[in-house]
């Protein structure tokens, strides 16, 4: 997963680009970018690392210029080294290119072999460079026409911006996979990936990019465009994205994220309403849809374990063993509020079911009485082809165990996965337009399933 950030003709866009990034660091934490048209060419720096990490400020004031993307990556095809951070960069024809791609595409790897056996030379194992690669083929037909002629053949996930020069162009996947939204700030535009980005800079929503879009923005203003004239496009919009993946604070797909969160957690109380001493939630995954379920039951909602906000990504193992200290260093339970009681813990997903075993664990030796598990989205049972890195069916615990066998092997006395139907009555208007295929295998485009995240690598 990553997040994509855009800015059109505002001073200082390499700082605004930043703050942005900053907004949407949970999208991706592997490596970060940013490309800034400087009036002649554009100029980039990127790297591995956090935001924070890879930009300082005498970089941002390299980078000057008013229009320029950014990106945060979280790898989904191609290996997380330097080389695949984006924005993607390029010099063609005496013009420079710059790419920010979120989602993933599923025909990159025989687009990239066609193209190689043509004579393309590729610099990255990314799917992302394909795109580029199809647009610059087609540019002297004009950039409209030649990312219409990519679109036609890529097929997949994908929210993008692309600089050409002091041009600015978003475009996404007919689908509709990953959220895209267009703001104004200073009489200039921003897009995001989530709106959380425009809040921190002050930026205004005006609306989302939409399906199937091409949204270009130059000199003589903004201009939207529709390549396919086909309607048989099914909305896929990734679902995911409400349970897990967005910020809370974000509007995506139109819809806050927080209040289909917390109706996630009234619809588990609707289908599994038990009696406990109190509701507690996994942080932070599982707080939005625990507030649900305990303004919904009525029943006490307490933070029963402490989370540590300041664990890097890579920290030092205590040299002797210390039992269980990968798990309590991130979550810790609060001892004297749970022992002798009776508990609903409520989390976003179960994937493998390790990590979450061991946490639960902890819960029972801090005390408690009793365990009842609830998760806020259906059983995870098939892997996600279009840019959520679950691991391969055969790593998901749901794909190949019952929920009654699942809950054994937790050791909890109750576990409980909210059903599709209320997973859907959650989002409301949007239920005919989500993708659900990591719950039901049923994938909106056809899929390869000997897709592995480094199909490309050589
Ligand atoms: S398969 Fe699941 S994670 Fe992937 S796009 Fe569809 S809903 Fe989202």
């Amino acid at each position: 997963m990553c997040g994509i950030f855009g800015i059109y003709r505002v001073s200082e866009a390499s700082k605004y680009i930043y703050f942005g990034l900053y907004s949407l660091q949970h999208r991706g934490q592997e490596g970060a970018g940013i490309a800034v048209f400087n009036g002649q060419k554009i100029k980039y720096w990127k790297n591995l690392g956090l935001v924070s990490e890879v930009f300082k400020e005498n970089i941002l004031k390299e980078l000057s210029g008013e229009i320029g993307i950014g990106h945060v990556r979280y790898s989904t095809t191609g290996l997380p080294v330097i080389q695949n951070v984006q924005p993607f960069c390029v010099n063609f024809a005496k013009k420079t290119l710059a790419l920010a791609h979120n989602g993933n595409l599923v025909n990159a790897y025989q687009i990239r072999t066609e193209l190689e056996e043509e004579g393309h030379i590729f610099q990255t194992t990314m799917d992302s460079e394909v795109i580029m690669h199809l647009i610059v083929k087609h540019l002297k037909e004009g950039l409209v026409s030649a990312i219409s002629k990519a679109m036609y053949q890529i097929r997949g996930a994908y929210s993008v911006l692309l600089l050409y020069n002091d041009t600015l162009v978003a475009f996404r996947d007919p689908w509709g996979f990953r959220p895209l939204a267009l703001g104004i700030l200073n009489g200039g535009y921003v897009i995001s990936s989530e709106t959380c980005a425009f809040d921190l800079i002050s930026a205004q929503y005006l609306r989302d990019i939409e399906p199937g879009e091409i949204l270009v923005i130059d000199q003589k203003g903004i201009h939207s465009f529709f390549p396919f004239k086909e309607t048989h496009f099914k909305l896929s919009h990734c679902i995911f994205e409400f349970i897990y993946f967005a910020r809370p604070d974000s509007l995506i797909f139109k819809k806050n994220v927080y209040l289909v969160r917390k109706n996630l957690g009234y619809n588990l109380y609707k289908e599994c309403p038990l009696e406990a001493d109190l509701v507690m939630p996994f942080p932070d995954s599982g707080n939005y849809a625990a507030i649900g379920y305990a303004q919904a039951s009525g029943l006490p909602l307490e933070f029963g374990v402490i989370r540590n906000h300041y664990i890097g990504r890579t920290f030092i193992e205590p040299s002797e063993k210390i039992r269980d200290f990968s798990v309590k260093v991130k979550l810790n339970p609060v001892k004297e509020l749970i022992k002798g009681k009776e508990v609903i813990i409520i989390d976003d997903s179960l994937v493998r079911g390790t990590t979450c075993r061991n946490r639960l664990k902890s819960i029972k030796e801090a005390g408690a009485k009793k365990i009842h598990f609830l998760l806020s989205c259906p059983p995870i049972k098939h892997p996600c082809f279009f840019g959520i890195d679950f691991p391969s069916a055969s790593e998901l615990i749901a794909s190949k165990h019952s929920v009654e066998e699942i809950r054994k092997f937790l050791d909890i006395n109750t576990l409980y996965y909210l059903s599709i139907e209320g997973l859907l009555e959650a989002v409301g208007e949007l239920k005919d337009k989500v993708c659900l295929a990591c719950f039901n295998g049923e994938y909106p485009i056809e899929v390869d399933y000997s897709f592995r995240k480094d199909i490309i690598e050589v």
